[in-house]
C-alpha cells in the first residue's frame, strides 16, 4: 500500500504509534520490530518483507480449513449483500442463525440441542458460566456459585474467563473475581512423578473431587476444563481422568462444562474434544474452528437439561450481545462446517496427525533437547527438558521456549512456545509435502536452539 506521497507505508512505524497489542510486553515490542502479515494461502502467511511462512498454528489454532478459501469469502459477501446485520434479540432471528443452531445440535454430542451465540471464545466462557449460576438459582439454589477450573487453563481473557482460567499472572492483573478455584491439571509429564499415565488421571480427577468436598457441593456450581488444555501447553489427559470428572460432577450434582473452543471442529480427529475423550458436558463452548476464524464468532451449546429450565422456567434472561447470531457470521460458519464435512477434515486431523507425529518422533526422539513428542489429531507439543530421563524442567522455565520459538519463524515455521513445550496445531488442510516441509524446519530450529 501507498502513502499520500506516493511511499510504502511503513506499517511498523505506525503500528508502534497507535495499535496496541493483546498479550503483549509493548516496551520489548517496541525494542524490537512487529511483523507486519499481509496474505495467506493455505498453510502459508506472507509478511511484508515478502518472507513465506508455514503457520504450524492455524492462527491462533483457528484457521481449521486454511486460509484464502474462496467459498468462505463467497459465502460471506452474499449474506451482506442480502442482510449485513440484524440483531436476534427482541424476538427476530434470521434464517442462518436458526440453521446453524439446528446444525450444530445435529452435530453436538447427544442431548445437547439449543444454542447461544455469541462473538468470541472468551464471551462463550462468560455465557457458560452466567448461564450456570442462572440456572441454579432459577432452581432454588443461589448458594451454588463457586466455579473449579484448573491451573494452567484458559478460558479467555475477560474477567471471568481470566478467573476460571489457571493462568497465574492473568490473576494477579484482572482474574481475581470471588468463587473461582483451580486444581491440579492433568499434567503426567509435568506432575506425574512416579505414577503410570492412568494412576494419576485418576490421581487429578481426585482433586476436583477433594474440592468439592472442601467446598461443599452446595456451593459449587460448575467444573470447567479444556477437554485438552491447548494454551496450557497441549496437556493431553489420561484415558482415566475424563470418565472420572463425569462420575465426579454427576455424583454431585455439579454442571460439567467442557471449553472446546480450542478442541471443536476437528482438531482432536473427532468433532469435539468431548467426543474424542467421552465426556458428558452439561455445557460446550466453541469458537475459532466455527468460522475456521474467517469471521469472529462463538456459541455456547447446552444440553436439554440446563436449557429446558432457561426456556421454562427462567422468565427472562438477562444476557446477550449485539452480535449474537450475527448473520454474516453464521452464514460463514455454516460454509465452513461445509468445508469441514464435504472435505471429511475431521478424518483427515486423524490420518494427517498421525503421519505429522511419527515424523517428529523419529527426528526427535532421540534429540537431546527433547523430553516429550505428544498430541491427538492435529494437536500437539514437543516439551523441551532439561534432562529428559528425569523429566526435569530447564531452570529459567520458558526461556529455551523462547529461543526455539525465534530459530522456528526465522526459518519460516510458526511455532508457539508455552513455558518450554513447542506447540502446534496446524491447519487440517496439510498436505506431505507441508508435513515434511514443517517438520524438516522444526528440526532445524531445534537444532539450532541445542
Ligand atoms: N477458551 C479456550 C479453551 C481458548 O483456547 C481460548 C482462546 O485461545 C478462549 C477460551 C478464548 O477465546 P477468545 O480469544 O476468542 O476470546
Amino acid at each position: 500500500m501507498l502513502d499520500k506521497a506516493g511511499d510504502a507505508v511503513n506499517w511498523q512505524s505506525v503500528d508502534n504509534a497507535h495499535h496496541l497489542h493483546p498479550f503483549t510486553d509493548h516496551k520489548a515490542l517496541h525494542e524490537g520490530r512487529v511483523r507486519v502479515i499481509t496474505e495467506g494461502d493455505g498453510v502459508f502467511l506472507k509478511d511484508s518483507d515478502g518472507n513465506r511462512i508455514l503457520d504450524g498454528m492455524a492462527g491462533l489454532w483457528c484457521v481449521n480449513a486454511g486460509y484464502s478459501r474462496p467459498e468462505l469469502v463467497q459465502a460471506a459477501a452474499a449474506q451482506m449483500t442480502k442482510l449485513p446485520y440484524y440483531n436476534t434479540f427482541f424476538k427476530t432471528t434470521n434464517p442462518p442463525a436458526a440453521a446453524l443452531a439446528q446444525r450444530l445440535a445435529k452435530l453436538a454430542p447427544e442431548g445437547i440441542n439449543h444454542v447461544f451465540f455469541a462473538c468470541s471464545g472468551s464471551e462463550a466462557v462468560d455465557t457458560a458460566l452466567r448461564t450456570a449460576r442462572v440456572y441454579w438459582q432459577t432452581l432454588g439454589k443461589p448458594e451454588k456459585k463457586f466455579v473449579i477450573g484448573r491451573e494452567y487453563g484458559y478460558h479467555g481473557s475477560t474477567t471471568l474467563g481470566a478467573s476460571a482460567g489457571g493462568m497465574v499472572d492473568m490473576h494477579r492483573q484482572a482474574g481475581d473475581m470471588p468463587n473461582f478455584v483451580q486444581v491440579m491439571p492433568p499434567y503426567w509429564y509435568g506432575y506425574g512423578g512416579q505414577m503410570s499415565p492412568a494412576e494419576f488421571g485418576i490421581y487429578a480427577a481426585k482433586q476436583v473431587e477433594d474440592k468439592i468436598k472442601e467446598l461443599g457441593a452446595d456451593n459449587v456450581a460448575a467444573f470447567i476444563g479444556e477437554p485438552l488444555q491447548g494454551s496450557g501447553g497441549v496437556i493431553i489427559p489420561p484415558e482415566t481422568y475424563w470418565p472420572e470428572i463425569n462420575r465426579i460432577c454427576k455424583e454431585h450434582d455439579i454442571l460439567l462444562i467442557a471449553d472446546e473452543v480450542i478442541c471443536g471442529f476437528g482438531r482432536t480427529g473427532k468433532m469435539f474434544g468431548s467426543d474424542y475423550f467421552g465426556i458428558k458436558p452439561d455445557m460446550m463452548t466453541v469458537a475459532k474452528g466455527i468460522t475456521s476464524g474467517y469471521i469472529p464468532l462463538s456459541a455456547v451449546l447446552m444440553h436439554d437439561r440446563v436449557a429446558n429450565v432457561l426456556i421454562n422456567q427462567t422468565g427472562e434472561y438477562y444476557h446477550g450481545f449485539t452480535y449474537s447470531g450475527h448473520p454474516v457470521a453464521c452464514a460463514v460458519a455454516l460454509k465452513n462446517l461445509d468445508i469441514i464435512e464435504g472435505e471429511g477434515l475431521v478424518e483427515r486431523s486423524v490420518v494427517m496427525g498421525e503421519v505429522l507425529r511419527q515424523k517428529f518422533h523419529e527426528v526427535f526422539d532421540d534429540h537431546p533437547l527433547v523430553g516429550d513428542v505428544r498430541g491427538i489429531g492435529l494437536i500437539g507439543g514437543i516439551e523441551l527438558s532439561a534432562d529428559k530421563r528425569t523429566r526435569r524442567f530447564f531452570e529459567k522455565n520458558g526461556r529455551v521456549g523462547q529461543m526455539c520459538r525465534d530459530f522456528c519463524i526465522n526459518n519460516g515455521l510458526i511455532m508457539r512456545a508455552v513455558r518450554d513445550t513447542m506447540v502446534f496445531a496446524p491447519p487440517l488442510i496439510i498436505s506431505h509435502e507441508e508435513i515434511d516441509l514443517m517438520v524438516a524446519l522444526a528440526k532445524k530450529s531445534f537444532d539450532q536452539t541445542y
